[in-house]
C-alpha cells in the first residue's frame, strides 16, 4: 500500500534542514506522498527509511515514454483507481493505423494528417499521437517498407504491429532509434522480443490470457532485462477489457501486485464496435490506443473527451489575466471585465466574435475561479478589477471610462466605481445574451 503522508514523516530525520529543497520534513513527506518527491533530495536517510520509502514513493503504474523528440509522449505514472480521487496524470497516446499492404500515398495522407491536424480546445493544443504499423502483408520486407513509409513523411511516435519477431526486426531496422513500441510478446517467445528490443531501447508490449498470465509474464520480462512494457489488452470483448483493466489498475494502486503496474495497450479496432471501444480505452485506463483513421467529426469528439477526462478536477483551467482584443477595437471600442476561468473567457469570446463588436476583454486573475463563485469566495474585488486596469493599462487604449462587469458581479459594481473612478455597467449573467446587450445599452 502507498504510505501517508504522515507515516512518510514519521520516517524521515525531523532536522527542518531545507537541504532536499522544502522548507520543512512535513512538506517533504506530502511532496513524496504525491509522487512527485525524490527520496535521494534527503542526504540524511538512513537504510531502514531509505528501503521502506524507496518502494512505496515510486508511482504504482510505471512511467513509460514512447517516441522521441518534440512528439514523444510519456504514459503511466498514474496513482488513483478513479479520477475524482486525485487527477489522472498522463492522457493516452492516440496511435492511427496503417496497413503494409496500403501504397506509399495513402499511408503518407494517413501520416500527414496525423502530423498536422490540430484541434485548439480552451487554450490548449490537442493532437494525435502516432502511427500504428500493422503486417497485414505478413512479408517482414514489405512491412519494413511500410515502416519507412511511414518514418519518412513524419517524426512521430510509432507501434510496429509486427506479429513476427522477423517483421519487428525489419520495423526496428527503420525506426529502432526512435523508441518505438514492438507489438507484442507472449509467454512463448518473450526472450527473443525482450532481447530484441533492449538493444534498441524500444518498449514492449505483451499479451497474456489473464491478469495472473500477465503479471506472470511481465515479471520474467524484468527478469529477462526488459522494464519498458506495456500490458496488452486487445483481443477482448469489450466487458472483458474493462473488467481486466479495472482488475489491473486496482493490483498496481494497491500494489498488490507490482508486477501488473505497467501503462495499458489497446487495439480498439479489434472489438466490432470500435467506437464504443475506444471510449472504454480512455475511459478504463488505456495508455496507449490503437484506432483506425478517424473521420474529422470523430477525431474532435475524442480529443475533447480525452482532454475532459485528464483535466485535473481539483485545478481549474486558467486564462493568463490581462487584457484582450476581440476584432479591431479602437479608442471607443467597449471593455468587458471578466474572470480568468478559461470556460468562461471562451464561452465570452465566442459570443463576442459572433457578435461582432469590437471590444476589449479585461480578465482579471481569480484563480482560474467562475464569477460567481469567484465574487462570493471573496476572489473578485473592486481592488483587483483597479489594479488589473492600471496594469494592463486599459485606460491607454480607450478614451472612455466605461467598463461592463458581468451580471453575477453585480454586488461589486458600486465599490468598482468608488475604487476605479469608471463608470460600472453591469451585463447580462448570461454570455448568450451579450450580443443583443451590447446592440441596445452600449454607448462610449
Ligand atoms: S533534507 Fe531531510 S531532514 Fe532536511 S528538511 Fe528535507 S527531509 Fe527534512
Amino acid at each position: 500500500m502507498a504510505l501517508k503522508a504522515l507515516d512518510i514523516y514519521k520516517l524521515l530525520p525531523k532536522k527542518n534542514c531545507k537541504e532536499c529543497g522544502d522548507p520543512t520534513c512535513l512538506t517533504f513527506a506530502m511532496k513524496l506522498a504525491s509522487g512527485k518527491g525524490d527520496i535521494e533530495k534527503c542526504p540524511y536517510l538512513d537504510d531502514h527509511a531509505k528501503s521502506v520509502l524507496g518502494a512505496s514513493t515510486k508511482p504504482p503504474v510505471r512511467k513509460i515514454k514512447i517516441g522521441v523528440g518534440e512528439r514523444a509522449f510519456v504514459v503511466g505514472e498514474e496513482f488513483v483507481q478513479f479520477r475524482h480521487e486525485k487527477t489522472f496524470y498522463h492522457p493516452p497516446g492516440i496511435m492511427v493505423s496503417v496497413s503494409d499492404t496500403q501504397t506509399k500515398p495513402e499511408i503518407e495522407q494517413i501520416v500527414t494528417n496525423v502530423r498536422d491536424y490540430v484541434l485548439t480546445r480552451i487554450g490548449m493544443d490537442l493532437r494525435l499521437n502516432g502511427i500504428a504499423i500493422r503486417n497485414d502483408s505478413n512479408n517482414p520486407e514489405q512491412f519494413g517498407t511500410a515502416v519507412s513509409y511511414a518514418e519518412g513523411c513524419a517524426d512521430l511516435p510509432v507501434v510496429l504491429m509486427a506479429g513476427t519477431l522477423a517483421a519487428a526486426e525489419a520495423g526496428l531496422h527503420e525506426c529502432g532509434n526512435y523508441r518505438p513500441i514492438v507489438h507484442c510478446a507472449t509467454r512463448e517467445n518473450y526472450r527473443e522480443y525482450c532481447s530484441l528490443t533492449k538493444k534498441s531501447g524500444a518498449v514492449l508490449a505483451i499479451r497474456a490470457g489473464t491478469p495472473d498470465e500477465m503479471a506472470e509474464l511481465s515479471t520474467l520480462c524484468t527478469e529477462a532485462g526488459q522494464d519498458a512494457l506495456l500490458l496488452d489488452l486487445s483481443s477482448r470483448s469489450l466487458r472483458q477489457f474493462i473488467n481486466d483493466s479495472t482488475i489491473i489498475r486496482q493490483h498496481a494502486i494497491t500494489r498488490t501486485t507490482p508486477s501488473l503496474g505497467y501503462p495499458v495497450f489497446y487495439d480498439a479496432t479489434i472489438p466490432d464496435n470500435a467506437d464504443a471501444a475506444l471510449v472504454l480505452g480512455i475511459l478504463k485506463y488505456g495508455a496507449v490506443i490503437v484506432i483506425g483513421p478517424p473521420t474529422r467529426p470523430s477525431e474532435k469528439a475524442l480529443l475533447t473527451l480525452r482532454q475532459n477526462i485528464y483535466t485535473d478536477p481539483q485545478k481549474p483551467i486558467q486564462m493568463t489575466a490581462g487584457l484582450y482584443r476581440v476584432g479591431n477595437p479602437g479608442k471607443d471600442a467597449p471593455v468587458l471585465m471578466t474572470v480568468n476561468f478559461s470556460l468562461t473567457y471562451f464561452t465570452l469570446q465566442g459570443y463576442l466574435e459572433s457578435s461582432r463588436v469590437s471590444c476589449y476583454m479585461l480578465i482579471v486573475d481569480t484563480e482560474g475561479l467562475s464569477v460567481l463563485t469567484a465574487v462570493a469566495a471573496g476572489k473578485l474585488n473592486e481592488t483587483m478589477v483597479r489594479d488589473a486596469i492600471k496594469k494592463y493599462g486599459v485606460e491607454n487604449e480607450v478614451s472612455h471610462r466605461t467598463l461592463i462587469i458581468p451580471g453575477y458581479a453585480s454586488p461589486l459594481s458600486g465599490r468598482i466605481e468608488e475604487e476605479t473612478g469608471w463608470k460600472v455597467l453591469v451585463g447580462p449573467r448570461d454570455a448568450a445574451e451579450i450580443g443583443e446587450y451590447l446592440e441596445t445599452e452600449w454607448k462610449a
